[in-house]
């Protein structure tokens, strides 16, 4: 395989993060980008990943980071013409200690400054909505739903290369 001589820049590693850097780099216009992978792509950490998008985080901008990564997925086949299987099912995240439900309420309260609908949900609830579950040690817990009110546009990129 021809590498180029040169590069703008040269990322290192194809996981999730490589990935994405070269992908927003393209996309904001820089079209000289060499992804250099060492065995395949996602072949570390990212193959392992169980493919969730957690849309509960403490702080502002982690939120609106999750919010992006959420979006970006969702429009992702239209745009590539592959279909990535991202599916939005909706979520509950479970407490068993009150440290735990003060902090994903933190998350909710947060999320729903960005449009998202999040419930608080107390141990009988979650078990109406999930059945499967056994509440026995839960304290409460924190329901997304996977309907959002905002949409991304963007733009095409151009310029990746991958070795
Ligand atoms: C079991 C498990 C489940 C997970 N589930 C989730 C989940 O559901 N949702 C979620 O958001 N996160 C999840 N994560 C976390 C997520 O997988 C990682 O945060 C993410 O994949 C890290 O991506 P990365 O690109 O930083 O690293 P990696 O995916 O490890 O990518 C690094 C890449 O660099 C390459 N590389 C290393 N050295 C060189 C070199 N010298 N030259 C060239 N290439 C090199 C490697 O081969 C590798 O492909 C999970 C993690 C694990 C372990």
């Amino acid at each position: 395989m021809d590498l180029p001589q040169r590069a703008s820049v040269v990322i290192v590693g194809g996981g999730i993060v490589g990935c994405s850097l070269a992908y927003h780099l393209t996309l904001r216009g820089c079209t000289d980008v060499v992804l250099l992978e060492r065995k395949q792509l996602t072949c570390g950490t990212t193959w392992h990943a169980a493919g969730l998008v957690g849309q509960l985080r403490a702080t502002y901008n982690l939120t609106r980071l999750a919010q992006y990564t959420t979006n970006l997925y969702a429009s992702l086949e239209q745009e590539t013409g592959q279909a990535t299987g991202f599916r939005q099912t909706g979520s509950i995240a479970i407490a068993t200690h009150a440290a735990r439900l003060e902090e994903l309420k933190r998350g909710a309260s947060m999320a729903k400054c960005f449009g998202l609908e999040v419930q608080t949900l107390g141990p009988s609830e979650i078990a109406a909505l999930w059945p499967g579950v056994n509440v026995s040690d839960v304290v409460g817990g924190v329901y997304l739903a996977a309907r959002r009110r905002t949409l991304l546009h963007r733009h095409r990129a151009h310029g990746r290369s991958a070795f």
